[in-house]
């Protein structure tokens, strides 16, 4: 299985040791020919703003669209989780606009800019997951058609919708390898 990682910016070499610990084969996207024969492809942390104007800069932006209203399985963290978003609370920032749900920024304030906790995600097993959270976003509310995995004080922080995942928290930046796992499962 060959996942793609979009290598524009974030934490690409975490997500490409979880995925290799997992069996999975990795290459770095940069462009769109990278993304030809990939089984999935996962967006990593960064600033949305700036990911997303290297998205059109290197004329991934409509491609990687296409693949996902497609089918193609995609999973996004953090900024990749706004960028899979149609709807950003505020902002006109470019995005791929795959999922139906609204995502707002930056959400949890200036004094919970990042925090870790051990939130229970039962489709990932009983033992709670440790989520680490860095400016993170929530969605603040989706269609429902979207799944939600993990709610905090009636916020969706890990929701999946047919072939897209999201999550709000970092699962790249810990030993707990459920979630790739939960991804690489869903591809089969
Ligand atoms: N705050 C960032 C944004 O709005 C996301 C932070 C992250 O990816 N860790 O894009």
């Amino acid at each position: 299985m060959k996942i793609g990682i979009l290598a524009l910016q974030g934490a690409v070499r975490e997500h490409r040791n979880i995925l290799t610990r997992l069996g999975a084969e990795t290459v770095d996207v940069l462009y769109a020919t990278d993304l030809v024969g990939i089984d999935g492809l996962v967006l990593p942390g960064g600033e949305s703003t700036t990911t997303g104007k290297l998205l059109e800069r290197n004329n991934l932006l409509a491609p990687i669209a296409e693949l996902g209203r497609a089918g193609l399985p995609i999973f996004g963290t953090c900024t990749g989780m706004i960028l899979l978003s149609k709807h950003i609370i505020g902002s006109d920032q470019q995005r791929l606009g795959l999922m139906d749900t609204y995502v707002e920024r930056n959400a949890f304030g200036r004094q919970l800019a990042s925090f870790e906790a051990e939130m229970p995600i039962p489709v990932l097993g009983e033992k709670p997951f440790p989520c680490v959270f860095i400016r993170a976003p929530y969605i603040e509310k989706a269609d429902a058609n979207v799944t939600p995995h993990l709610y905090a004080d009636n916020k969706i922080l890990f929701a999946e919708q047919g072939n897209l995942l999201a999550a709000a928290f970092h699962p790249e930046l810990t030993d707990d390898a459920r979630v790739h796992r939960y991804f690489l499962q869903k591809i089969g």
